[in-house]
């Protein structure tokens, strides 16, 4: 009887313990991926996200056929059609690797309880995170809430396990189970087709992921500490879209790094930083909707000013570096983590804008975009979150650029003629109703 993968946010071959253990059941091997756009709490991807998918989907159906299995593209609730598809062919195993958000948790868990009833083997596996949730706890027990003890503690766990090897050959089904056609599920933009900067940018699936962690190992790592925080270096990883969709493992990454002759420390409490992030969204689920710091609830935003949110979404605030930051995210789905923060900053503390509206947006143009990542980052800027900045800390863009953009290049490259434009506010006297506005959150927390 086949054993059924099911791949989620964990489109590779390598290091992949699910599919590892389906190989070693020594049965034919049938993949399957669900586009799951219905079942209640789980978000709906944005237009970034599914860019991405569509190509590395592509690849990954690829892979699996010429190693001679085969992916199946279903689209539904999973709960119907995982257990629907296992019946189907007969499945004796189902296996996959573990989600952390909560409503994919449930969903996964009626699963699992279905399939076991069916008398089906199911197993999940750690395939996303280096260490497990639960398996990281202050000494009372409670979820961590600063960042250093966090990894601290990690670092007290055993190190992180070594990476699987890719699967040399897999044995397929007899017949191939009805597939979707990707195509018609229309991942792609069409009209107006905005995805000409994300096609020259990225090469999504696991094949390029591999490249460009080598890549980056071997070249740009060196300057990594010295030059991180400079958006027009080009000294950072850029492998955030290939753990977010799980072409490369963080394991895979951990060891790479550890075993290259580079200073890795600083990227590695980056992948640390990644790591408190889903666990603060185990422990958290709304994390994307409520603020982690409930006194954050007596926050007096003012009434939207809906043309302030779309001078920030398109690039046009007169802030040269916060326009250079939104246009190349537009352009490509990506921007660098430095300027993440000063447009995150100048949306919540400058334009006073809720910060779930700039998250919203971050979810729907990032290739990159990360169900705890992002809000996760949103409220440590806001000041509402884990280990956050506090609110009082108001980045000045101007500032900003001059030390991490010396030489202009980088707003140069995105927005050159913004300085010339009339700022939407006034620096300065809009930090000052920030920070008035603050008051009633001291009062309430
Ligand atoms: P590197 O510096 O090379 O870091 C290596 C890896 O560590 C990254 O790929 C990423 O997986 C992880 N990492 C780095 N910084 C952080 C961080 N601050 N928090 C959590 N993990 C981190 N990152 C996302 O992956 N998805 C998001 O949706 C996302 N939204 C963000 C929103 C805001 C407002 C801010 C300030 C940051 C956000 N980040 C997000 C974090 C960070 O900006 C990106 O991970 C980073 O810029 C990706 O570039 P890189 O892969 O070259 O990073």
């Amino acid at each position: 009887s086949p054993s059924l993968v099911w791949f989620r946010d964990d489109l590779r071959l390598a290091d992949n313990p699910a599919l590892r253990a389906a190989t070693d059941r020594g049965e034919p091997v049938v993949a399957v991926f669900v586009l799951d756009e219905v079942s209640p709490g789980i978000r709906p991807l944005g237009g970034a996200a599914r860019w991405w998918l569509h190509h590395s989907l592509a690849e990954l159906g690829e892979r699996l056929r010429e190693k001679g299995s085969v992916l199946v593209l279903r689209r539904g609730a999973a709960a119907e059609v995982v257990p629907a598809l296992a019946r189907e062919i007969g499945a004796g195993a189902v296996f996959w690797n573990r989600r952390y958000g909560g409503p994919e948790r449930t969903v996964d868990a009626a699963i699992k309880e279905e399939l076991r009833a069916d008398g089906v083997e199911v197993a999940s596996f750690a395939g996303s995170l280096l260490y497990e949730p639960w398996t990281v706890r202050t000494g009372a027990g409670t979820p961590y809430g600063v960042f250093t003890p966090f990894w601290n503690a990690c670092r007290q766990l055993p190190a992180p396990r070594a990476p699987l090897p890719e699967p040399r050959t897999l044995a397929g089904p007899a017949s191939a189970p009805a597939s979707d056609d990707l195509a018609d599920w229309e991942l792609l933009p069409t009209r107006p087709d905005w995805a000409a900067g994300l096609r020259e940018r990225w090469t999504p699936g696991e094949v390029g992921a591999r490249a460009r962690l080598r890549e980056f190992l071997g070249e740009d790592a060196a300057d990594y500490d010295r030059a991180r925080d400079e958006p027009a270096a080009g000294a950072t990883s850029l492998l955030s879209p290939r753990l977010r969709w799980g072409e490369l493992s963080p394991f895979q990454v951990w060891h790479a790094a550890v075993g290259s002759d580079e200073p890795v420390g600083g990227f590695l409490s980056e992948l640390g930083w990644r790591e408190f992030a889903w666990h603060t969204l185990f422990h958290f689920p709304d994390l994307a909707t409520k603020n982690l710091r409930s006194a954050f609830d007596a926050f007096p935003w003012p009434p939207l000013r809906p043309t302030h949110l779309r001078a920030w979404q398109r690039g046009e605030t007169g802030i040269a570096l916060v326009d250079a930051g939104m246009r190349e995210l537009w352009a490509t789905g990506f921007m660098h983590n430095r300027v993440r923060m000063v447009v995150a900053s100048f949306l919540v503390k400058n334009l006073l804008i809720d910060w779930r509206r700039g998250e919203e947006w971050f979810w729907d143009t990032l290739v990159d975009a990360d169900a705890a990542n992002n809000p996760f980052n949103w409220q440590w800027v806001a000041g509402s979150g884990a280990d956050a900045a506090p609110y009082f800390r108001i980045f000045n863009p101007e500032l900003q650029a001059k030390k991490f953009d010396a030489d202009g290049r980088y707003v140069k490259e995105w927005a050159p003629e913004s300085a010339a434009r009339e700022p939407i506010v006034d620096l300065a006297a809009s930090r000052k109703a920030a920070l008035a506005a603050y008051e009633a959150v001291k009062r309430a927390g």
